[in-house]
């Protein structure tokens, strides 16, 4: 990792997918700061320029982690034998590690699931934190002591992050009381804003880190404090007050049915009812919508953040996506439970799902992508062109993601300069050319690692290898074992 302050810089590539889909030679320019400044494409080598002879993706954001729950990964796949709660084993398992994790293995635990992250094509992360307390209920000294553990994680991988301190009020709808298994994730309004204006401050001239708003879900934040969080004036000190905010909605039906109970309304509908939703928003899951629903929220520019591999692990459903995107829905996707880090299977799987529940082929298309944003690849021997799912899925993700991070990613003037190479030696890959490196890479992808990844235009993985892997592998090891032995 180069750690010598960069200038003025430019690169071409050999093959490049852009906002306009897969260009040959792109060259772009990347100011001091690590934004790009030109974009060219079919351009030519100029004396100077940084050759990059492989095919390039930007990087996908990652607009959904709880990084601490890498360290569940795995151990949730029991049940109590003869019990019909299917769910226990998972939230226990939750529990058991929130509490016990000091600020030390929280960091060691974020910084392995961050770099399995950089590892395989995420570049930038939005990390939706609710433990804040200490493992007795109290309040650190500094209220902030547990964000920052995970942000400096973020920082010491070289991953750009958009940090959520989340607002955990409520045992549910109602306003029930937090559990005693729930004393770490309790914050008051007033320390809420501490720790947001706290973090800000502190965080300001980092241009990697962005501070925003997590409201947990309508289960856990009354009404009155979510109107109160998401005011511009809720901390009157920002520079920003207009940040994103991410909130979990309707992510199993028996939240709807419990949304329903209390206020007469689904979710999604009481939301929209209640707030100007827009493209300030970021909806997580958002899985469960009735058409009218799906039909305003495509309609809203809100971003929707969709997990299909945790979702899928929690058995929560399928969301509309057909009809979303066909309707200008934004999409973006995230990793969640951390079960796996790896933005390939999440657009797989999203597809996927689809296709087992319609018993079709190629759902995923966005419009937005499809219809005006991208041209149509060219092939050889076709009249009509085709359109390519897994340059559609790359670009939607990448777009919605970006904006769901407050983080302009991808090869287009103002964007930030994040990106990866595919692994030309990865038989997946194997006779790729335009869009079929996002196809193949999608759909058929064999290694587990992608090659080098800039972030900012600075190299922070060469050929597959990160400069502290040992030192980080071995910490996330100790905590393991100290969690669960
Ligand atoms: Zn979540």
């Amino acid at each position: 990792m180069s750690t010598i302050p960069h200038h003025h810089q430019a690169y071409l590539f050999k093959e490049a997918l852009s906002p306009h889909g897969w260009q040959k030679d792109l060259r772009i320019e990347v100011d001091q700061l690590g934004r790009i400044i030109s974009t060219q494409p079919n351009a030519e080598f100029r004396v100077g320029d940084q050759c990059i002879n492989r095919a390039v993706c930007p990087g996908i954001p990652n607009l959904h982690s709880h990084s601490f729950q890498r360290a569940i990964a795995g151990r949730t796949a029991t049940q109590l034998r003869g019990s019909q709660d299917h769910f226990w084993t998972w939230r226990e398992a939750m529990y058991q590690a929130a509490l016990k994790l000091s600020p030390e293995d929280l960091s060691a635990i974020a910084a392995q699931c961050f770099l399995e992250m950089l590892y395989n094509g995420y570049t930038s992360v939005a990390e939706f934190h609710y433990v804040h307390r200490d493992p007795q209920g109290k309040a650190y000294d500094r209220l902030s002591e547990l964000s920052e553990a995970v942000i400096d994680a973020a920082l010491m991988v070289g991953m750009p992050i958009t940090h959520l301190p989340v607002l955990y009020r409520w045992a549910g709808f109602g306003q029930k009381t937090l559990l005693e298994e729930q004393r770490r994730f309790e914050l008051n309004l007033d320390e809420y804003a501490q720790i947001i204006t706290a973090l800000d401050h502190q965080y300001q001239d980092d241009q990697r880190v962005k501070i925003a708003l997590a409201p947990h879900s309508l289960r856990a934040v009354s009404a009155d404090e979510l109107k109160i969080i998401t005011d511009p004036n809720f901390c009157p000190s920002l520079s920003e007050p207009n940040r994103v905010i991410h909130i979990h909605i309707a992510e199993q039906m028996a939240e709807v049915n419990m949304c329903l109970a209390q206020t007469g309304q689904r979710p999604v509908e009481w939301l929209m009812n209640h707030h100007d939703i827009s493209s300030r928003w970021c909806l997580v899951h958002a899985t469960h919508l009735s058409q009218e629903e799906t039909a305003h929220l495509a309609q809203s520019k809100a971003v929707v953040g969709l997990c299909p591999s945790t979702e899928a692990d929690l058995g929560d459903g399928l969301f509309p996506l057909p009809d979303f995107l066909a309707q200008g829905g934004r999409f973006g996707i995230g990793s969640d439970s951390n079960l796996r880090a790896d933005p390939t299977e999440e657009l797989r799987l999203l597809e996927w799902g689809q296709r087992l529940h319609h018993q079709k082929r190629n759902l995923a298309f966005s419009s937005l992508v499809n219809g005006q944003v991208h041209q149509a690849p060219q092939t050889k021997n076709l009249e009509n062109p085709l359109d390519s799912l897994g340059q559609s899925l790359s670009l939607a993700s990448v777009q919605g993601g970006s904006q769901a991070l407050s983080r302009p990613t991808g090869f287009f003037e103002g964007a930030w300069a994040d990106w990866f190479t595919l692994d030309e030696q990865d038989l997946g890959l194997c006779g790729a050319e335009g869009y079929l490196h996002s196809d193949q890479w999608i759909f058929a992808r064999r290694n587990s690692r992608i090659n080098d990844v800039f972030i900012a235009g600075q190299q922070v993985i060469s050929d597959g290898k990160h400069p502290l892997e040992r030192q980080i592998a071995a910490q996330f090891k100790q905590s393991i074992h100290r969690l669960f032995n």
